[in-house]
């Protein structure tokens, strides 16, 4: 599987499960757009990548969740390297709280970030990859996708949503070439899951190793962690697969917790 002069854009690429798949992305031959909200670190990760493959990364800032910004964000990749062949919409937060005290402001936010944001990245890109015929959206879910947990409604909900989108971008755009597909990980050692440690022994009432054994790997059938390497993998798989075989499709990858 190679990505030879590919040209890729990964949202939420400065930090954990989308800066794997930057790197391993350049790794199989394509040009990487980092774009994240935090635009010190996408540079620092596109210098990184231009370390090892020189010329393979540009950092982009880019609020998911912002038309304008999507939009210029998107127009830069073009400007630079001419189109998009392939887009991987992975940025994302969590917000976690029991949903009688969970704020407005931050389900609007979850929805927002998850949704908007893939929506968004979606619709600027998708002139590009239909005017040369061929293209692919990759969707960061979740087991959440599949399941729930308690604490999670506005995550919970976010990911279903991104498997109602991904098939009806399928139906739409795979007469013009155009496949979509959802990358469902387990937990995944990253900022975001070291954040929820503390808030759910909290919440839940129990020892953070208690959190990281039962709630997060209690269910898997050997209680390890999959790993960004993992999901990089897969990313590149669904990115090279070379044929619309493969939409409209959401693959779990999470240790058996989930075999939905
Ligand atoms: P992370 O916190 O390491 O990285 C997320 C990145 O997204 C950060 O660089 C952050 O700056 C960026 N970001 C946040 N809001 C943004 C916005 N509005 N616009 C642009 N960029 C923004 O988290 P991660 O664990 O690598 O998560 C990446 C994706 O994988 C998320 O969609 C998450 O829901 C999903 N996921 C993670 C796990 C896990 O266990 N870590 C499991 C399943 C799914």
């Amino acid at each position: 599987m190679n990505l030879e002069n590919k040209i890729t854009l990964v949202t939420g690429a400065a930090s954990g499960i989308g800066l794997a798949i930057a790197h391993r992305y350049a790794a199989a031959g394509a040009k990487v757009a980092i774009a994240d909200l935090k635009l010190e670190a996408a540079q620092a990760a596109a210098d990184a990548i231009n370390a090892e493959h020189a010329g393979a990364a540009m950092a982009v800032a880019m609020d998911v969740t912002d038309e304008d910004q999507v939009n210029a964000g998107v127009a830069a990749v073009v400007a630079a390297w001419g189109t998009v062949d392939v887009l991987v919409s992975n940025a994302g937060i969590q917000i976690v709280n029991p949903i009688e005290s969970f704020a407005f402001a931050d389900w609007k936010k979850m929805l927002a970030i998850h949704l908007d944001g893939a929506f968004l990245t979606t619709k600027a890109v998708i002139p590009h990859m239909y005017k040369q015929g061929s293209g692919a959206i990759l969707y960061m879910g979740s087991v959440h996708s599949k399941e729930a947990s308690p604490l999670k409604s506005a995550y919970v909900t976010a990911k279903h949503g991104l498997l109602g989108l991904c098939r009806t971008v399928a139906k739409e755009a795979g007469p013009k070439g155009v496949r979509t597909n959802v990358i469902c990980p387990g937990f995944v050692r990253t900022p975001l899951v070291d954040k929820q440690i503390p808030e759910q022994a909290k919440e839940l009432g129990i020892s953070e190793d208690e959190v990281v054994k039962k709630v997060m790997l209690g269910q898997t059938v050997d209680g390890e962690f999959t790993t960004v390497d993992d999901i990089a993998e897969l990313a590149l798989f669904f990115a090279a697969f070379p044929s619309n075989a493969l939409t409209g499709q959401s693959l779990v990858a999470s240790h058996g917790w989930s075999m939905g």
